[in-house]
């Protein structure tokens, strides 16, 4: 009988029920398949020290061998030691012949857990006693049992010559040995593993075949040996994800066509970028031609613009609208919420000033929210569907029941990860006929840009958002001045007081400070500053002549008003607050950003915090006070170190992802975000980039993946994803 990958364990000679139902609770291991994916969490690479005669005395070594036989005997008291020691000596042959010995001390149990025919390695520091080689206490992992009847020297060559023991995830009762065998036997019982790469693709890629690279990610020769073995199966779980999404966006796009909404010559896309009062950045430039080709492309644009704060997104999207209004037809910005839309609607209105907004020859430009007023909600709705509005700035009240365009050729989406797939879907079925609803029998779909401020390294980008294409705004208009960040921990507490003298010269040149606390109020649960007591603090004994604001969650809506007035103002020229003030607050005259217990913040959220500062042109500084309330962590050292040395967002991003892993950083469940095994994003971002390249290709070529030489991918994927990814499932619903 052939085995198969999908056989339950319980193929496997010695796993009855018993053992299959710890693996399956442990690891959730049900089939050989499982199995083999459980894969090395590291490799013990016992190679350089094999030899006896190679071995350093006084030096730390593994060796491996066969246990022949054991002594025990007890060595009565002697001077200071009042008691009787144990002592157990065992006899162990290498392949090569030569014997060592290993020594325990009052482990009793030791000649019954490694009895004679055990072949296992022992790690220590050697030392020579007469002519004898021994190793005492080492370390013990048990590699296997010599069966009766084999010959012990070639069993012990064979692990002799797998220098490279993979050493895997493991539970008590479940040790890595046990998966070594289990392995070891799942593979012995496999026929040769189909592969479901074609094989030109796997050649052109120089990637090794499956079966080859299944059998050597547990059994590697060497170090290269396992390094191919992990990037075959790496490129594996990157290649099948780009596929799934690339061919998911196939199928949201079948039958629909692209709108040609390309910039008009003359038009109102080229006016506004004559009107702008500055000339665009390099990065503002490469987005615009990037889009620009999108645009006026056969299929719908579906783009992700990333760019941190103040890289200039909203000339980008303003740019991106105008098109479609050079066209004819209309286009939608929608934020997640209503403060966000008020304040893109004014920013977007003083933007195109220049070009004349609701006056008679000029744009129409509206915001629609769930507090629009119902006449004036009226009036928008029935502009919206004549299409006499051209621009509208709107939260999720544009998706309501009602809401119909003439004619929608560009949504602009801002800050993605609060929309799903499926909201995107449900804008586009609003778009309205216009004149140009169908095309050569297929439906029109407009253009679609989705924006984000959070910085995320570009290699999760394209596995996230993997249906998208991905511009990066990688730079900041000129003349922003560096904000300086320090680090202050409680082995220089004399700095405490200097910064508040020079918090006291900002304030005298009309500057303000905020300071920033991990929580509304000091508890014992967990140590750290309040921002009550502090405010109380800072006001009443350290800056008694200044006027000291305090704004948290816990203030009713008029009181946060009136906080934030005061410090916008003036009239408070420290503001104490919790981290309510990290979006959305803009003060210019703010160039101090104090925060208080950092370590108890995200990377992210530091960075946020940090860019509420150094918006007005002046030097700008953040001051990051850490350790005081607790002891620092190695992680919290490193993040604070991260964001001390770089202002750059995608640069934190970098070592966000490289501190937290990818999972921790977005939260799996909630981003869709695959369970990679082998692939890390932070490390694999050339095979990222490539898989979707190849995806992009194979798909571009098969949007069905229902060419014969493709059946082997699109069943890999199904199996991969039916049902698992976020992302394809909306695919269903959307
Ligand atoms: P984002 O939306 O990416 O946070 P904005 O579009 O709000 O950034 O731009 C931040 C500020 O920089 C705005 O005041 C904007 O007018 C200005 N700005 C944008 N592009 C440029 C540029 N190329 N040169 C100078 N200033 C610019
Ligand atoms: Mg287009």
């Amino acid at each position: 009988m052939t085995h198969h990958l999908d056989d339950p364990v319980t193929v496997l000679p010695g796993v009855g029920p018993k053992l299959a139902g710890r693996l399956d609770d442990a690891f959730g291991i049900a089939t050989l398949r499982d199995l083999l994916e459980h894969y090395p969490r590291r490799y013990h690479d016992a190679g350089a020290v094999l030899d006896l005669g190679e071995v350093e005395e006084g030096a730390p070594a593994t060796l491996l061998g066969e246990v022949l036989e054991w002594s025990t005997r007890r060595i009565p008291p002697k001077g200071a030691r009042a008691r009787p020691l144990d002592l157990a000596e065992g006899r162990v042959r290498q392949a090569s012949g030569a014997v060592f010995t290993v020594t325990f001390f009052n482990q009793r149990w030791r000649p019954a857990t490694l009895p004679a025919g055990t072949v296992a390695a022992f790690s220590g520091t050697v030392k020579r006693f007469r002519s004898d080689l021994q190793l005492t206490s080492p370390d013990v992992q048990t590699l296997g049992t010599v069966a009766a009847g084999t010959d012990a020297t070639s069993a012990a060559a064979r692990l002799d010559h797998q220098r490279l023991l993979a050493v895997y995830p493991a539970v008590e009762g479940l040790p890595s040995f046990k998966l070594n065998e289990l392995v070891g036997a799942a593979l012995e019982l496999l026929p040769a593993i189909d592969d479901w790469l074609p094989a030109p693709l796997r050649e052109g890629q120089g990637l090794r075949d499956l079966d080859g690279a299944l059998r050597a990610i547990h059994l590697p020769e060497d170090h290269a040996d396992r390094h191919a073995a992990r990037r075959r199966l790496a490129f594996d779980e990157l290649f099948s994800l780009q596929l799934g999404l690339q061919w998911r966006r196939a199928r949201l796009e079948a039958g629909t066509v692209g709108l040609d909404n390309s910039p008009v010559e003359g038009g109102w896309a080229a006016r506004f970028l004559a009107e702008l009062p500055f000339g665009l950045t390099g990065a503002q430039a490469r987005a615009l031609a990037e889009l620009g080709r999108d645009l006026g492309g056969s299929r719908p644009m579906h783009r992700l613009l990333q760019g941190d704060v103040g890289s200039g997104k909203t000339v980008v999207a303003a740019w991106t609208m105008l098109a479609a209004v050079d066209r004819g037809r209309q286009a939608a910005l929608m934020v997640p919420t209503e403060v966000l839309a008020e304040q893109h609607h004014r920013t977007l209105t003083e933007l195109l000033a220049p070009l004349g907004v609701n006056v008679l020859d000029g744009l129409r430009v509206a915001a629609l929210t769930s507090s629009t007023p119902v006449t004036q909600r009226r009036r928008i709705l029935s502009e919206l569907l004549t299409g006499e509005l051209d621009l509208i700035v709107g939260t999720h009240a544009l998706l309501e029941e009602g809401v119909r365009f003439a004619d929608l050729g560009v949504v602009v989406i801002d800050e993605q990860h609060r929309f799903g797939v499926s909201q995107r879907v449900q804008l586009k079925e609003k778009a309205g006929t216009g004149g140009t609803g169908e095309v050569a029998g297929a439906a029109t779909a407009p253009d679609v840009l989705v924006m984000t401020a959070t910085p995320i390294p570009r290699s999760l980008a394209l596995t996230l958002y993997g249906d998208l294409d991905v511009t990066v705004l990688d730079e900041l208009p000129p003349g922003r001045e560096p904000i300086t960040t320090q680090l202050i921990t409680p082995a220089e507490a004399y700095r405490r007081p200097r910064l508040e003298a020079f918090l006291r010269t900002e304030v005298a040149q009309g500057r303000r400070a905020y300071v920033v606390c991990p929580f509304v109020e000091e508890s014992e649960v967990l140590p750290g500053k309040g921002a009550v007591q502090e405010h109380r603090r800072l006001a009443r004994e350290v800056f008694p002549e200044l006027d000291v604001a305090l704004v948290h969650g816990r203030l009713s809506a008029a009181d946060k008003d009136a906080a934030m007035t005061a410090f916008r103002t003036g009239a408070a020229q420290v503001l104490v607050s919790t981290t309510v003030i990290e979006v959305g607050v803009d003060v210019p005259e703010a160039t101090l950003m104090v925060i208080e217990d950092a370590e108890r913040f995200g990377l992210s959220q530091l960075h946020q915090l940090r860019g509420r500062v150094g918006r007005g042109g002046g030097r700008s500084f953040c001051v990051l006070f850490a350790g005081w309330s607790a002891e620092l962590t190695e992680e919290a050292g490193a993040r604070l170190h991260a964001v001390a040395d770089t202002t750059d967002g995608f640069a934190l991003a970098e070592a966000d992802l490289r501190l937290r892993g990818a999972g921790q950083l977005f939260g799996s469940a909630q981003s869709g975000l695959p369970d990679l095994r082998l692939a890390r994003l932070q490390e694999d971002v050339d095979l990222v980039a490539d898989t979707r390249r190849l995806a992009t290709e194979v798909v571009a070529r098969d949007p069905e993946l229902s060419a014969p030489e493709h059946q082997s991918l699109r069943e890999e994927v199904l199996r991969r994803y039916e049902g698992g990814l976020e992302a394809f499932t909306a695919l269903e619903t959307g």
